[in-house]
C-alpha cells in the first residue's frame, strides 16, 4: 500500500513496525461545539484509510482522541480555553459542554458509518500520563517556567523545524513572540498552563508546577504513546494541524523518547463551502443535521467526501451534493438488479465484476486514490444498467456489493428486495406486458411509482429501481 507522507514529502510504500497490524492516531475533535462539513471530510477520509488497510489485509489499531480541555482559541497557546468560552456560551460548566458535543460527534459518526476507533481517548482522562510527559522533559531540561505556565523550548530541540520546513527567524521576527514577552521563542507553547489568579475554572487538576490544565499538544503525544507505543505507524489529521500541533507533538514525544515519533503522516485537505473557506463569521459550517433536514441521505454526503481526493483542496456546495445524490441513485439502482430475475443466455459478467474489485482495490491502496475508485465503479454500472444480471454472476455480484460497503461504506444491499404488495404489482405488469396491455401496463406503472419504485423496460424484460 502507499501513502503520501508528509514526513518524507513523497508517496512511501507502507511497511508497518508489526508486520500485519498497523498503529493508526488520528487528531480528534475539540468538543465545544457542532462538528462541520469540513470535520466531516476529513473522519471519512481517515476512515477510508482504516477500510483500506483493512482490504490491503492489515489489521489497524485505531486511536482517536477527544479534546475536551486545554485547546485555547489561539493555537499561539493564547485567549480562553474554547471549552469554557463554550460553557460560558451555553451557561452550562465545561464538563457539560464536553459530554454534550462527544455525544452528538459519535452520533454523527455513526450516521456516517465511519469505523468505530478501537480506542477514543479523552484528554481529561488522561492528566497522569500528560503530568508524566511533562516531568520527563523537565527532567531532560526542555521545559521552562513563566507566570502563565511551563514551557517547551523549541531551541533545544533540533530539527524543530523541519517536519513543517519553518521558517524560525522569520516567526519570530513577525511578532508573534510579543503576545507573550515572557516566551523565549516565538515558536515555544505551553505544556502546562496555571489557573488564572482571580478566576476559577471548570476544568482544573494539581500538579507538580501548581494548579492549572494540560496544553492542547501533550494530549496527543501521552496518549498515542500509551496507546500505540512509542513510535507509530500512522499519524493523522487536518492539514491545518502541519505547522503547529503536529510539529509540537513531534517535538514533545521524540525529545522525551529519543525515538521517532511516527513513520507517516497522512494529511487532509481544506474543503470550501461555496468557494468560501470555513469560518464561523461567514456561518457556512454545515452541520450533518442541516443536510439531513433537507432530505439528502447521508451516503450521499459520504459519496461526495469520497468524490475528491484527501489531499485535494475540496469544494462542497448543495449542488455538489446534490450531483452526489444522483450518482448514489445510480448506484443504488443498478445494484437492485441483485434481486431480480437473471438472464440464463448471453455474456457472463463475472470476470468484468471480478476485474472491477481488483482495479478499485488498487486504487485505493495507491495513496486512497477515491476519484478513480469511484470512477470504476460508474464503469461498471453503465456497462450493468440495461440489462438483467447473468444467472452465474448473482453471488459474485453479491459479494461486489459487500466489497464496496467494506472499501466505501456505501452499503447498497441495505435497500433490500422489493416487499410483497411491491412484487405482485411488479409481476402483473410483467403479465400485461406478455399480453400487450399497454394501458394495463400504463397504469401498473403508475401503482409502482406510487410506491417509491420506478421501471425501465429492456429487452431483457422490466428492471425495477427505488426512486
Ligand atoms: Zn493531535
Amino acid at each position: 500500500m502507499k501513502l503520501y507522507n508528509t514526513l518524507t514529502r513523497q508517496t512511501d510504500t507502507l511497511q508497518p513496525i508489526n508486520p500485519g497490524t498497523v498503529s493508526v492516531y488520528t487528531c480528534g475533535p475539540t468538543v465545544y461545539d457542532y462538528a462541520h462539513i469540513g470535520h466531516w471530510y476529513t473522519y471519512v477520509r481517515m476512515d477510508t484509510l482504516i477500510r483500506t488497510l483493512r482490504l490491503d489485509g492489515l489489521a489497524p489499531n485505531w486511536v482517536m482522541n477527544i479534546t475536551d480541555v486545554g485547546h485555547l482559541v489561539s493555537d499561539g497557546d493564547e485567549g480562553e480555553d474554547k471549552l469554557e468560552k463554550g460553557a460560558r456560551r451555553e451557561g452550562k460548566t465545561a464538563w457539560e459542554v464536553a459530554e454534550f458535543y462527544t455525544d452528538d460527534f459519535m452520533a454523527c459518526m455513526e450516521l456516517l458509518t465511519i469505523s468505530h476507533p478501537d480506542h477514543i481517548t479523552k484528554a481529561t482522562d488522561h492528566i497522569a500520563e500528560q503530568i508524566a510527559l511533562v516531568q520527563t522533559l523537565e527532567s531532560k531540561g526542555y521545559t521552562y517556567t513563566i507566570d502563565d505556565g511551563v514551557y517547551y523550548d523549541t531551541s533545544k530541540f533540533a530539527g524543530y523545524a523541519s517536519f513543517a520546513r519553518l521558517d524560525l527567524d522569520e516567526q519570530q521576527a513577525s511578532g508573534r513572540v510579543q503576545v507573550n514577552t515572557q516566551k523565549r521563542q516565538a515558536s515555544d507553547f505551553a505544556l502546562w498552563k496555571f489557573s488564572p489568579k482571580n478566576a476559577s475554572r471548570d476544568m482544573e487538576w494539581d500538579s507538580p508546577w501548581g494548579k492549572g490544565f494540560p496544553g492542547w499538544h501533550i494530549e496527543c503525544s501521552a496518549m498515542s504513546m500509551k496507546y500505540l507505543g512509542e513510535t507509530l505507524d500512522i499519524h493523522t489529521g487536518g492539514i491545518d494541524h502541519i505547522t503547529v500541533h503536529h510539529t509540537n507533538e513531534i517535538a514533545q514525544s521524540e525529545a522525551a523518547t529519543g525515538k521517532r515519533f511516527a513513520n507517516y503522516w497522512l494529511h487532509s485537505n481544506h474543503v470550501t463551502v461555496n468557494g468560501e473557506k470555513i469560518s464561523k463569521s461567514l456561518g457556512n459550517g454545515i452541520r450533518l443535521q442541516e443536510i439531513i433536514d433537507k432530505g439528502v441521505p447521508v451516503q450521499a454526503v459520504r459519496l461526495h467526501i469520497l468524490e475528491s481526493h484527501y489531499r485535494s483542496q475540496s469544494r462542497f456546495s448543495w449542488e455538489s451534493l446534490e450531483a452526489a445524490h444522483n450518482r448514489l441513485k445510480h448506484w443504488q439502482a443498478v445494484a437492485a438488479l441483485y434481486w431480480q430475475s437473471q438472464r440464463e443466455e448471453g455474456e457472463s459478467l463475472t470476470d468484468t465484476i471480478v476485474d472491477a474489485t481488483t482495479n478499485i482495490t488498487e486504487q485505493l491502496t495507491n495513496d486512497l486514490s477515491t476519484p478513480q475508485a469511484l470512477s470504476l465503479v460508474d464503469d461498471l454500472f453503465s456497462t450493468m444498467e440495461t440489462k438483467q444480471l447473468d444467472h452465474g454472476s448473482q453471488s459474485v455480484y453479491k459479494d461486489f456489493l459487500n466489497f464496496l460497503d467494506h472499501a466505501l461504506g456505501i452499503n447498497l444491499l441495505a435497500q433490500g428486495d422489493l416487499d410483497e404488495e411491491q412484487l405482485t404489482i411488479f409481476q402483473e405488469r410483467s403479465i400485461a406486458r406478455a399480453n400487450k396491455d399497454w394501458e394495463a401496463s400504463d397504469l401498473l406503472r403508475d401503482h409502482l411509482l406510487k410506491r417509491g419504485i420506478g421501471v425501465n423496460d429492456t429487452s431483457d424484460g422490466q428492471i425495477w429501481y427505488r426512486i
